[in-house]
């Protein structure tokens, strides 16, 4: 037996899947890399769809000078010349929404474009998928919250508390959309992000730390190598302590992050050394992401690899003399989670199980860094529920189900009519 009320009944048959679809591509069109003026143009497109559906629209340029001087600024990888953000609020009962929906608006760059079997901002719509750069990651996140509400309002139910949505830029750089939107005064008494979740529940994020690291050596004709020292040899010994960390840091994992075959990945994602084939390299630079726990201190992790590092250098000849530095730029991801208890948990895994006449989502954390913590931070209980597969997030060919984006549509009318309440 089904445990939806008839105003949930209602909600659910308004739900256009087709409509999210056509919301969904046209999102895909825009090409939003993070750092990019196509950032803007889609917060821009974003803010005409919040006036259709007649919410109190908020839409703002960042003061990006400023925010970066606030305590708790996230950092950022990506050189911005402006930065809008964007809420749109039903108001109803309470100052504070009783539910935020959120989701990012920029996605990664496309990588090696050979590996596409499209354009990757020439979105591909097939039968049950559709592709494109940030399909999971996370536009069709961002088009179910936008259909779930459209379908509420089709229904013509009335929320008795106040409800907001909340889009956002620059999360796979950091979080300044989002660091922007809360600074803003924009909060709620709970939050759902939309992020790629493939049917589980998500109250828990890992954390990741963005480093860099640079190895100093001693510049020379290479038909006299002996009389220099090459950083790339020296790197060698600190990548291999690198994977040793990696491995001590994984002995012990938190519960939520078992299921995966590694909780805390260090990895090196872009190397660079020397400037000329016949030089021994001066100098090599490695930039890469520390995955941390959930209830980590970030403070402590960096030590630990900073020590790490120390440790292994001391045994070199040349770095003993000129030590490698370890600095971090760029992303800093704190790990976070739900409140234990907190009634989200329930609303969301009961909305699930009725919307889709099945079983409870099964709970589990996210071996990423999110959004999550940012709201946290400011006291919003969040978790993550959405549609894809986040193993093709950031793939080649990335690609979402149409049956999971209206699945989780479907969820989220039902989240929404429990959380907030209705009129009448
Ligand atoms: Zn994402």
């Amino acid at each position: 037996m089904s445990g939806l009320t008839r105003t949930e009944e209602r909600a659910l048959r308004a739900v256009d899947h087709r409509d999210a679809v056509a919301l969904l591509t046209e999102l895909l069109a825009v090409p939003s890399v993070s750092g990019s003026a196509a950032e803007s143009d889609i917060q821009h497109l974003l803010a005409k769809r919040l006036e259709r559906l007649d919410l109190d629209v908020d839409q703002w340029r960042f003061d990006l000078e400023g925010l970066a001087r606030k305590p708790g600024f996230p950092g950022v990888e990506s050189a911005r010349d402006e930065a809008w953000g964007l809420v749109g609020t039903w108001p109803g009962e309470g100052t504070v929404p009783s539910l935020v929906l959120q989701g990012h608006v920029d996605v990664v760059p496309p990588g090696d474009l050979r590996r596409w079997s499209a354009g990757p901002f020439d979105p591909v719509v097939t039968s049950d998928r559709i592709r494109a750069r940030g399909a999971c990651d996370m536009k069709a996140g961002v088009a179910a919250n936008l259909a779930a509400l459209a379908a509420i309002k089709r229904a013509g139910a009335v929320l008795r508390d106040t409800f907001a949505l909340h889009f956002v830029i620059g999360e796979e750089d950091g979080g300044l959309g989002t660091f922007g939107t809360l600074d803003r005064g924009h909060t709620g008494r709970a939050c759902i992000i939309t992020e790629p979740t493939g049917g589980t529940l998500t109250t828990a994020n890992a954390g990741a730390l963005t480093f860099t690291i640079e190895v100093p050596g001693l510049a020379t004709h290479a038909s006299t190598s002996y009389a220099g020292w090459s950083a790339i040899d020296s790197y060698v010994a600190l990548h291999r302590g690198l994977h040793e960390l990696q491995e001590r840091r994984n002995r012990v994992v938190e519960p939520l992050l078992r299921e995966y075959p590694l909780a805390y990945p260090i990895s090196v994602g872009r190397l660079r050394a020397g400037d000329w084939a016949s030089s021994v390299p001066d100098l090599l630079v490695a930039e890469g992401r520390m995955g941390i726990g959930i209830a980590e201190e970030p403070g402590a992790a960096r030590a630990e690899l900073e020590e790490h590092i120390a440790s292994i250098a001391a045994l070199d000849p040349f770095l003993l003399d000129h030590p490698p530095r370890v600095s971090w730029s760029g992303g800093q991801f704190a790990g976070g989670s739900l409140p234990p208890g907190h009634p989200l948990r329930e609303t969301v895994s009961e909305a699930h199980a009725d919307a889709t006449a099945s079983s409870r989502p099964r709970e589990r954390g996210a071996p990423y860094g999110s959004d999550l913590r940012l709201y946290q931070a400011e006291d919003v209980p969040t978790l993550h529920y959405g549609p894809g597969d986040v193993r093709l997030a950031h793939g080649p060919d990335e690609s979402v189900s149409i049956r999971e984006l209206v699945t989780v549509t479907r969820v989220l009318v039902v989240s929404i009519l429990r959380s907030c309440g209705t009129v009448g």
